[in-house]
């Protein structure tokens, strides 16, 4: 995104992949123009918030005709970096680590976990799912020979910060957090967090509270 003009809100920006996948999908399935409604349907956000998020990228759905498939995708396309490579490092190959490493969730947005870290010596020098095992001791070499920009944090809560403090010092830009630990870093990195106990409970109590919402 750092080579584009347009300066998109956050929460708009963080429906682009959503969008995204969607739009892809309608394209290999050959067509070639969609509703706000048909959208909203498909990704499960009101058309209102689509259309207002359409409107940053230009696109202004005609009436009775939609939004065009391909001026889109061209638009997600550039503005997500599909044509660069990110690659990715993923600390701490545990079961959440491991999952990750064999799930190819990460194949079709051109992101890809290239290296992963971890302590037990009886993972490192092992490759998981192509991936291979590194020591941590090797962590900042590896990052910055790799050009690593982003990692996924799938470590124990307790070195998490420590770890993070390694990564800022090997220039990684961003880090996707599974752990619970909140971590500190300078205001020029982006952290994004996944508590998934925090989200599980956060749901469960929207449905005890919250039920007739729906
Ligand atoms: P496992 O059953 O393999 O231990 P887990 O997900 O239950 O998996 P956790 O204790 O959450 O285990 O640890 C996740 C992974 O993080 C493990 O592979 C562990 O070896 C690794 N790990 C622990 N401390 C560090 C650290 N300081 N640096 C890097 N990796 C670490």
């Amino acid at each position: 995104m750092a080579n584009e003009p347009i300066k998109i809100p956050q929460a708009t920006a963080k429906r682009l992949p959503l969008y995204y996948r969607f739009l892809k999908n309608l394209h290999s399935s050959g067509k070639q123009r969609v509703s706000s409604a048909e959208l909203s349907e498909a990704v499960k956000v009101d058309s209102a918030t689509i259309r207002r998020d359409f409107s940053y990228f230009g696109a202004l759905g005609k009436k009775g005709y939609g939004y065009n498939v391909n001026y889109l995708l061209g638009f997600f396309r550039k503005t997500l970096d599909q044509d660069e490579l990110t690659k990715v490092a993923l600390i701490g190959v545990g079961n959440l680590g491991t999952a990750f490493l064999n799930y190819n969730f990460l194949k079709n947005n051109n992101t890809k976990i290239e290296v992963a870290f971890d302590v037990d010596e009886s993972k490192v020098g092992t490759k998981i799912g192509d991936v291979p095992v590194h020591h941590m001791d090797d962590l900042e070499e590896v990052i910055i020979n790799n050009n690593i920009q982003v990692a996924i944090l799938t470590v124990p809560a307790p070195p998490a910060q420590a770890i993070t403090d390694r990564m800022v010092n090997a220039k990684i830009k961003g880090i996707l957090n599974f752990t619970p630990a909140r971590l500190t870093v300078p205001a020029s990195i982006r952290i994004h967090h996944i508590d998934l106990a925090v989200e599980l409970q956060s749901l469960v109590y929207f449905l005890k509270n919250y039920p007739e919402e729906m």
